[in-house]
């Protein structure tokens, strides 16, 4: 039974991507930073239907804490099989009013977090030579988004590490991939409005809101074998936006 960590499991696209690595008979280590009881929910849910799964604490900007969250999991299941970096913040406002606070935020969580989990499982993934990283960008990290700069620079910068860890880590058997999905209902788009979200659905080809199950199963097949000689790719997961 392979094992997965999942980051920001707790609500969103991560919460379903643990179910849909449950599903497919993986262990699931659910990660959350501050949602604790929903963190319990999605673990005692996967337990429910026979799945294996276990909740973590963890902020992924403190490399520390990165560290301290793998070996916790490593200790309650072995080594890793794969890391899905998918913990992620957005802070919307135009580009004077966002300000170093903003940007160091943005990129600490979106990027920076995703290198501090990446370092944290890499040793044993080199050790046992064999390994997958999925991490979970945005078609705004290819097209940009107005009022969303440092979040775009972020999500651009997760795909250029995810094309260069690709080409580092192939030797060693570890595929590196990214997925970039579209407008996802979410919290994260919570604070958009009804008329907003219309507007979004009626530029995307298949004329709706993508849901979380479905950027979950694009993520499950690249942390998968059925993915086996995919590396260095980004799958975009949009309806057809982009
Ligand atoms: P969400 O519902 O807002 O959930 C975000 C998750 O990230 C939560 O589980 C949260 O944990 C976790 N998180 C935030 N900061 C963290 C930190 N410092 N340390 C550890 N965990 C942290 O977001 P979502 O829409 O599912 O987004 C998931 C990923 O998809 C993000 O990377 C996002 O950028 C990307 N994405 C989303 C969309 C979309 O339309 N929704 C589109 C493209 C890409 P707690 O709740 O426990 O605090």
């Amino acid at each position: 039974m392979p094992t997965v960590l999942i980051t920001g499991a707790s609500r969103g696209i991560g919460r379903a991507a643990a179910f849909a690595f449950a599903r497919d008979c993986w262990r699931v280590a659910v990660c959350y930073h501050r949602a604790e009881k929903q963190g319990l929910e999605v673990v005692e849910s996967i337990r429910d239907f026979g799945g294996l799964a276990y909740a973590f604490q963890g902020d992924i900007r403190s490399p520390e804490a990165c560290e301290a969250l793998v070996a916790a999991v490593a200790d309650q299941f072995g080594p890793l099989d794969a890391l899905v970096n998918n913990a992620g913040i957005s802070l919307p406002c135009q580009f004077q009013d966002a300000g170093p606070e903003i940007w160091a935020e943005t990129l600490n969580t979106n990027l920076l977090g995703a290198r501090n989990m990446i370092a944290a499982a890499l040793p044993s993934m080199l050790v046992r030579k064999q390994g997958a990283i999925v991490n979970v960008s945005s078609m705004w990290g290819i097209s940009g988004a107005s009022c969303e700069v440092p979040y775009s620079a972020a999500k651009a910068g997760l795909i250029g590490l995810t094309k260069a860890l690709a080409k580092e880590l192939g030797p060693s058997n570890i595929r590196v991939n990214c997925v970039a999905p579209g407008v996802i209902q979410t919290d994260m788009n919570a604070a958009l409005s009804p008329a907003d979200m219309e507007e979004l659905a009626a530029r995307t080809p298949l004329c709706r809101i993508g849901q979380a199950d479905e950027v979950a199963e694009a993520i499950l097949f690249l942390a998968s074998t059925r993915a086996s000689f995919i590396t260095g790719q980004v799958l975009g997961v949009d309806g057809g936006f982009l």
